[in-house]
């Protein structure tokens, strides 16, 4: 499943990428050069614009309608209605940055990328082959799973 996701949703872009999924954000696109990029690549397009969903369906390209104030509300809908897998496996996760696959790397080869601290006191870093940005599962990774561990429960009452 491969998406491109339109410019209001750019947070959500972030977190398919880091489920794993190939998901483009078309930031500064037209309405016109998102429905030809999401045809032309064969990407589900993910808006929140009625007005653009329903140009998608006329135009035969598949759009998903995306509705939900919270992230976790977004991601619930994805998982219930597309199946989108709720768990991140950082062996495919993607860059939330740039969309690229992350691999993990030697801790020593990120000494003086990451602050002192943090490599210090981590001994897994993984390294987007695209931009180069190094991630570990940082103080901030306890929201990142709570905001998912939510999303899974709205998720399982939908069904
Ligand atoms: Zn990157």
């Amino acid at each position: 499943m491969r998406f491109l996701v339109d410019a209001m949703l750019g947070k959500l872009a972030r977190w398919l990428r880091l489920l794993g999924y190939d998901a483009e954000y078309g930031r500064d696109a037209s309405d016109d050069e998102l429905l030809e990029r999401a045809r032309s690549e064969d990407r589900l397009l993910l808006t929140s614009d009625v007005e653009l969903f329903r140009r998608a369906l006329h135009s035969g390209v598949k759009a998903f309608l995306v509705k939900g104030s919270t992230e976790e509300e977004r991601l619930a809908q994805l998982a219930s209605k597309l199946g989108v897998k709720l768990e991140v496996d950082l062996k495919r996760s993607r860059c939330p940055k740039c969309n690229s696959p992350v691999v993990e790397v030697p801790k020593e080869a990120v000494r003086g990328l990451v602050p002192e601290g943090s490599w210090s006191r981590y001994d897994r870093f993984w390294r987007c082959t695209g931009c180069g940005q190094v991630y570990w599962q940082g103080s901030h990774w306890a929201n990142i799973e709570a905001v998912l561990s939510r999303a899974r429960k709205l998720a399982s009452r939908a069904r």
